[in-house]
C-alpha cells in the first residue's frame, strides 16, 4: 500500500518530518510530490525543485528507501489536477493532506483522503520560516538539520533577502 504525500516543502520542516513518520507507520512506501516545482527566486517560492528534493532526500534518513520523492508543476486547472498528479506520479492508494484545496479536490474523484494531526502549526509552517528567515530568527531550530545544510550551502538565505526587495524600497 502507497500513501501520497503533498506540498511546496518552501521549505521542508520538521511538521513535515512528524507527518512524513506517522504516514510510513500506515504504508508500505510514501510518494512525496514536491508541488509548483517549476516555481523558485520567489519570497513564497525561494527553492527549486532540486534544492527542495535535496533537502527532503537528506532529511529522510532511515526512511529513504521507502519514499519516492517527485516534482510536479502547476498546471492552474484544478478541475483536471487530480489526473496530472497521476501521470506523473507512481501509484498510490491514499491521500494524506491537511490543504482543503488538495483535500477537495481528491475528494470529489472519490479517492481515500486522511488528514495527518497537525503538529504545532503555530511555529512549524513554511511562512512562519519564511519570514523568521528574513528576520534574522532561529529557522534552523524548525527544520532538520540536513535540510540547514542545504540551505547553508545554497546560500539560501542570501537569497531570500535579495529576492524579497523591491526597486522602490530605497526611496
Ligand atoms: P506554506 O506556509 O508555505 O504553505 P506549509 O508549512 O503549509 O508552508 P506545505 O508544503 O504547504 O507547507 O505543506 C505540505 C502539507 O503539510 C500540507 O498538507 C500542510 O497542511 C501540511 N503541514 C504543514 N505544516 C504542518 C504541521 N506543522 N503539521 C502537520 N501538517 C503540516
Ligand atoms: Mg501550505
Amino acid at each position: 500500500m502507497r500513501g501520497l504525500y503533498i506540498g511546496r516543502f518552501q521549505p521542508f520542516h520538521l511538521g513535515h518530518q512528524a507527518v512524513l513518520e506517522r504516514i510510513a507507520d500506515e504504508v508500505d512506501e510514501v510518494v512525496i510530490v514536491i508541488g509548483s516545482a517549476q516555481e523558485s527566486h520567489t519570497p513564497e517560492n525561494p527553492f527549486t525543485a532540486g534544492e527542495r528534493i535535496d533537502m527532503i532526500h537528506g532529511a529522510l534518513q532511515a526512511l529513504r528507501d521507502r519514499c519516492l520523492v517527485v516534482p510536479l508543476a502547476d498546471i492552474k486547472r484544478n478541475a483536471v489536477w487530480v489526473d496530472h498528479v497521476r501521470s506523473m506520479a507512481p501509484s498510490f492508494e491514499i491521500v494524506y493532506t491537511n490543504n482543503p484545496l488538495v483535500m477537495q479536490l481528491f475528494g470529489e474523484e472519490g479517492l481515500d483522503v486522511r488528514k495527518p494531526p497537525m503538529y504545532r502549526r503555530d511555529i512549524y509552517s513554511g511562512t512562519a520560516i519564511r519570514k523568521l528567515m528574513l528576520s534574522g530568527g532561529d529557522w534552523q531550530a524548525l527544520v532538520p538539520d540536513a535540510v540547514a545544510l542545504v540551505i547553508d550551502r545554497i546560500r539560501g538565505i542570501e537569497r531570500l533577502t535579495n529576492i524579497s526587495q523591491s526597486d522602490y524600497s530605497s526611496l
